[in-house]
């Protein structure tokens, strides 16, 4: 079979080069114009081309870059979490429930808790907290009384009592001790109150989990009772007469599970401490199996770090399954099941879209012909004109490109030999190393997409790799990527009915040689270092998305350099076609991130109005010079941190 040639390349090439449809179902996809398509509600609504929808908001005034938050991918996956529950419990007759909470450090932005607060009420979809913030985030926006407010993490008296009084609003607050000496605030609290929240008990389990955060289980886990603790807790309950309200236990196995096998034990164990529970007398009703339901990023289904070996359907039956299993043995009435899931609601419905600044590379332009160039120089003139004409169709492209490499890097070091023996000047030789550089791109130009390329030819497009200059700091938005090496699936938004012949990485705006993007996905769960990406054409912009970041990322993004958060909008399909846009939030602005560090832009600015002032009265600046000066300073207070087009 011929190889592929560039000419030919589609969509669909594309779309498996990147793997979108591995990670992407069934929110994002490519369109016949060789853009990326998005489908906020999953198969059953309409779709937006996300370039037209780039380019309406910079119509609007939005820079980039842009995080560009669809609601909607939000509702489905709220609707897929309980699907696979209500299927779960349908198929194996399970006798309870599932009630859900979102754990609000996922993503604490105010429009995105409120969204599913708001599209979770039909299932009594709750929040849990680790802070006393989010505490009053979670208190101020459910007054569902049906709905879980989950309370974790360190707990003061403050945030005990806080969380007691809740329960006489009519919430549903479930303070989990997670420390052995929480009991004894827990009781006092209650007996100054003359009233109790629910209480819960996280256990710490002795299954080992992987992965990352594998040490959020086991003997040495951060949080949770071990087992005597646990025994100590329910009889220091049963003396202060609180065991009746010891209605929940919860375990958290680390985030990103990325194999089944780790949630399995760990349900295993906990389901008989539960029963045991019961055993000693407390009314129990709920078992929460904390977070960590995994997202695929590169869509290899593998149980590597940035995939998982189960799917959303296996994941709910489970726990459905194991937690039925443990109990009717004992009669035990089975519990309300509870998942503290966040990776798996919130990392898609967020897409940043950044633009690319610039690129370097390789000098591969062929300098103009002089008269009287040396011999080295003129046979590497001929080789890349033989490159250039070999567009036959017969397949033997192949063996003449790689006879023509084969002179190119002959000519190119008799070129080195000659300049060394002074036969050649530094003009000459310039022109010899960017006329071998020319002669590697147009063969990684014509090289077919896949199929048996010969090694040497194939590492030529490495040798040739660029790297894009991103508007974007990776500190600031993706730094988990700098962190953790977190794997984020990134793909440029057009251009998709081209092939991409460049291969390169991102490098972002701080001074930080950190600052960068260079893990993709690869093949089989392995990441690569380089990306197929395209050549930049003239000032046309070059438009590259990171996709399934919207867990996580946002909070723990810092202001690294000073760049400070991007745009972000809130996008729905509109009833007619279209998109309405819900919320538009500024991101900081120069005079934003300086004040977080405690200047004054003010004050900066009175300070360089002075030296100006100085300086035009010792003639060193003009007048129209220094109001240009303050010009640009004053706008640039008002600006995003972000480079301007
Ligand atoms: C972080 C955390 C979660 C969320 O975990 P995900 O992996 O994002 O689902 C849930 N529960 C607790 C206790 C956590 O600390």
């Amino acid at each position: 079979m011929l190889p592929a040639r560039p000419a030919d390349w589609s969509v669909q090439d594309s779309a498996e080069l990147y793997g979108i449809s591995h990670w992407g179902e069934p929110y994002f996809s490519v369109n016949a114009r060789g853009h990326i398509s998005v489908q906020p509600q999953g198969e059953r609504g309409g779709s937006l081309d996300l370039v037209d929808l780039v380019q309406g908001l910079q119509g609007r005034n939005l820079s980039l870059p842009l995080l560009i938050r669809f609601d909607e991918i939000l509702q489905d996956r709220l609707e897929r979490l309980h699907g696979a529950f209500e299927r779960a419990i349908a198929h194996y007759s399970y006798a309870g429930r599932y009630q859900g909470v979102f754990p609000v450090k996922c993503n604490q932005q105010r429009h995105v808790v409120e969204e599913l607060v708001s599209c979770g009420q039909r299932w009594h979809f709750g929040l849990e907290a680790g802070s006393k913030a989010e505490l009053l985030i979670a208190l101020s926006l459910i007054d569902d009384p049906d709905a879980l407010l989950i309370c974790n993490g360190y707990k003061d008296k403050r945030y005990i009592e806080t969380a007691i009084l809740a329960r006489r609003l009519g919430r549903q607050p479930v303070v989990v001790i997670e420390q052995h000496d929480e009991v004894e605030r827990i009781i006092q609290a209650s007996q100054e109150l003359g009233a109790a929240p629910l209480i819960g008990i996280r256990a710490k389990l002795s299954t080992r989990s992987t992965g990352r955060w594998g040490s959020s289980v086991g003997e040495k886990a951060k949080f949770g009772l071990a087992i005597p603790d646990v025994l100590n807790t329910v009889e220091a309950l049963r003396e202060a007469s609180l065991l009746s309200d010891l209605r929940l236990l919860h375990f958290h196995v680390g985030s990103q599970i990325n194999d089944i096998g780790v949630l399995k034990d760990a349900l295993q164990e906990a389901g008989q401490i539960y029963v045991e529970l019961t055993k000693l007398g407390a009314p129990m009703g709920f078992l929460d199996v904390g977070g960590g339901l995994g997202v695929d990023y590169d869509g290899s289904r593998t149980a590597t770090a940035a995939s998982t070996n189960y799917s959303l359907q296996n994941y709910a039956n489970d726990v459905v399954a194991t937690v039925q299993e443990c109990c009717e043995p004992h009669n035990v009435v089975v519990p309300t099941l509870v998942s503290e899931s966040g990776r798996a609601i919130a990392s898609h419905f967020s897409v940043l879209v950044f633009n690319i600044l610039g690129s370097s590379s390789m000098p591969c332009a062929a300098p103009p012909s002089q008269p009287e160039e040396p011999l080295t120089v003129r046979n590497l003139r001929s080789t890349l004109a033989s490159i250039l004409t070999s567009e036959s169709e017969d397949g033997s492209d192949l063996a003449r490109l790689q006879e023509a490499w084969n002179d190119a890097i002959k000519f190119k070091e008799d070129a080195l030999d000659a300049f060394r023996l002074g036969y050649l000047s530094l003009p000459e030789r310039a022109m010899a190393e960017q006329l071998t550089w020319a002669c590697a791109e147009a063969i990684v130009d014509r090289l077919p997409p896949q199929s048996a390329i010969p090694e040497d030819l194939r590492s030529l497009r490495a040798a040739l790799a660029g790297i894009y200059y991103a508007n974007l700091s990776v500190f600031r938005s993706a730094p988990d990527t700098w962190a953790i090496e977190q794997l984020f699936p990134l793909m440029p938004i057009h251009r998709l009915n081209e092939q991409p012949t460049r291969l390169g990485h991102f490098a972002d705006l701080t001074c930080d040689s950190d600052g960068k993007l260079a893990r993709f996905i690869g093949t089989d769960g392995q990441a690569k270092a380089l990306l197929e990406l395209h050549h930049l054409k003239g000032k046309e912009p070059y438009l590259i998305g990171m996709f399934l970041g919207g867990a996580y990322q946002e909070v723990m993004g810092n202001l690294h350099n000073l760049f400070g958060s991007t745009n972000a909008v809130h996008i729905r399909l509109a009833p007619g076609g279209g998109y309405q846009v819900d919320h538009v939030v500024r991101g900081n602005t120069n005079a934003d991130v300086l004040k977080a560090m405690e200047h004054d832009p003010e004050l900066l600015l009175e300070r360089l109005r002075v030296a100006s002032e100085t300086a035009i009265q010792q003639g060193g600046l003009h007048i129209s010079e220094a109001r240009r000066l303050m010009t640009h300073l004053e706008n640039s207070l008002r600006q995003s941190t972000y480079l301007q087009e």
